[in-house]
């Protein structure tokens, strides 16, 4: 039984204070996110967690379907360098992983977490499932599971807008998926 109550505490705990709870059944997904994937990212086809290392955008809607209970972590940060910003999600994406073993291990065993950022546990990734060093800690990112982020969060009142330079502020966000 889930007591958000409790789970907000948790989230405390672990010093992330910028959260709120979503629908999983609000949990926007679309074909385009996936085109932006392929075309004209390049960590498709590099990274164990990203496309074409994911299931499909149906098995993705079908997977959040399953759930009851998202909550989505909002975070904040200016880089002077684009590849700053692997350093500071690397430190969240750890610390989420730990919230998601306590969750898990609380009893709760559907707990799967979205990362902030393409898993950049290990300094390069391998690249395959096969290969990948941290199988146990790899997870996807909501995009990677084809998650139109945009439109999902601001349902709930979180800002997210389309960044045109470093010198303006990301708004990042992970989930959550409890039950
Ligand atoms: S744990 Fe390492 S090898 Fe595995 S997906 Fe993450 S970065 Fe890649």
């Amino acid at each position: 039984m889930m007591d958000r109550k409790k789970l907000e505490e948790r989230f405390l705990a672990h010093d992330f204070t910028d959260f709120k709870w979503l629908d999983p059944q609000n949990i926007v997904t679309a074909q385009w996110v996936r085109m932006k994937c392929v075309f004209g990212c390049n960590e498709y086809g590099q990274t164990t967690t990203c496309p074409p290392n994911v299931p499909s955008i149906s098995e993705c809607e079908r997977f959040f379907r399953e759930y009851k209970e998202a909550v989505v972590f909002h975070f904040e940060k200016k880089v002077d360098k684009p590849e700053d910003r692997f350093a500071w999600t690397r430190k969240i994406n750890l610390r989420l992983l730990k919230l998601e073993n306590e969750i898990f291990t609380s009893g709760l065993e559907k707990a799967f977490l979205l990362f902030l950022d393409s898993c950049n546990i290990c300094k390069k990734c391998e690249g395959t499932r096969e290969d990948c060093k941290e199988p146990k800690m790899a997870r996807p990112t909501p995009e990677a599971l084809g998650v139109d982020v945009y439109s999902t969060v601001r349902q709930i009142g979180y800002p997210i807008q389309v960044l045109s330079d470093y010198e303006q502020k990301m708004n990042r966000y992970a989930f959550l998926l409890i039950e």
